[in-house]
């Protein structure tokens, strides 16, 4: 049976708000204007306030209060927010994912063409 039409779980909110966090970072401006910088960090402040599962948002506020967020460039905020992820994954007992492949995985497709 299909459960599209269910409410989301922990795993598939957690998988739409990577793909939404990614994507932000992949449309960001190499370089970012002022009110951009500031707008992305009102965005993650609130995000880290608002995401619909309590244990995850408190974890990643406190994340966020020792792993200032990078907002200066496309390629900080990605490497930071790669990391981030990765701080989850590590916590989950996943495997971590190479932050050097972050925008290959998010916004120009892997090298092997595999996404065109
Ligand atoms: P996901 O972790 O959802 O990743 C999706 C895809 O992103 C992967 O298939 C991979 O291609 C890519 N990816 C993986 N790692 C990285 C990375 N470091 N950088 C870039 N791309 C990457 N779940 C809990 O059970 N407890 C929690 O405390 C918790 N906290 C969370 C906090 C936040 C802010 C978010 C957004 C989610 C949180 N989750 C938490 C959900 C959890 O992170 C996963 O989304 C969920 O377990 C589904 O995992 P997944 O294996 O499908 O892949």
């Amino acid at each position: 049976p299909t459960t599209d039409d269910c409410p989301a779980d922990v795993e598939t909110l957690g998988r739409s708000t990577w793909t939404l966090l990614h994507s932000i970072a992949a449309t960001y401006p190499k370089t970012p204007s002022v009110s951009q910088q500031s707008d992305l960090k009102t965005f993650m402040g609130v995000f880290s306030r608002l995401y619909p599962c309590w244990v995850c948002a408190e974890d990643f506020q406190r994340y966020m209060e020792k792993d200032h967020i990078q907002v200066g460039s496309r390629d900080e905020f990605g490497k930071w927010l790669c990391e981030a992820h990765n701080a989850v994954n590590v916590k989950l007992g996943k495997n971590t994912f190479d932050c050097s492949k972050w925008e290959e995985r998010w916004r120009t497709g892997w090298k092997d063409g595999r996404c065109d």
